[in-house]
């Protein structure tokens, strides 16, 4: 039993859901309308209310929805409340189809612009552990492929994530259209990375890095 039809069950009348707001109802069912400026009871209050001055009319949820301000569920969910109705939501019926939602082409670039943000900023991370992890100790020392790909990309991908930040919109725009498959290309490394990581732990010399190669990628 969901919260409408528990009230609808207990009965509760516009009045006493009125009278729970503070409304006074005289003898004759009739109160002072709270929805138009009222000086003589205008509005008939019983079961269901109308007033006979501004034309409001409706049951008790509609008068407590009116009173407050509130949507219909919320109004029923506060005479719930007020009344100590206890009610179960959504039993016995089946949830709503899960629709699709189609995405507005704004919506579409937002989310694309943020993939590519967030994985652009994940592989800036990389590159700047890199630089520091591989770096040569020694002149003779043959550079690690990783310490390479960081000096050759860390700038490059910088000014990327600069453009993501603060340019306007016809140049992010730009980005991502252009950058599309090359991020999601590093998306997919560095996910073989993480993997290449935790399954190179104990066997990882320390040369290798994270268990990948390093390619051509941007
Ligand atoms: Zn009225």
């Amino acid at each position: 039993m969901n919260v409408f039809e528990a009230i609808r069950e207990k009965g509760i009348t516009a009045r006493q859901a009125a009278e729970h707001c503070g409304i006074k109802v005289n003898r004759n069912s009739m109160a002072v309308c709270p929805f138009h400026k009222d000086k003589n009871p205008s509005m008939k209050i019983d079961r269901r209310y109308f007033c006979f001055g501004c034309g409001e009319k409706g049951d008790a949820i509609d008068f407590v929805a009116k009173f407050y301000g509130l949507g219909k569920k919320e109004a029923a969910l506060q005479i719930a409340l007020d009344f100590g109705i206890t009610f179960e939501e959504n039993r016995g019926r089946k949830p709503p189809p899960k629709r699709k939602r189609q995405l507005s082409p704004e919506q579409r670039f937002e989310r694309a612009e943020k993939k590519c943000f967030r994985v652009l900023s994940d592989y800036l991370c990389c590159l700047r552990d890199w630089n520091e992890k591989y770096a040569p100790h020694t002149a003779e020392e043959e550079w690690h492929p990783l310490f390479c790909e960081a000096l050759e990309k860390k700038d490059h991908i910088e000014y990327l994530l600069d453009i993501l930040l603060y340019a306007p919109l016809s140049e992010r725009v730009e980005l991502v259209t252009d950058y599309g498959e090359e991020v999601l290309r590093i998306e997919r490394r560095l996910e073989q990375c993480a993997a290449g990581a935790e399954g190179g732990v104990g066997k990882n010399n320390g040369k290798d890095g994270a268990g990948i190669t390093a390619g051509n990628m941007v």
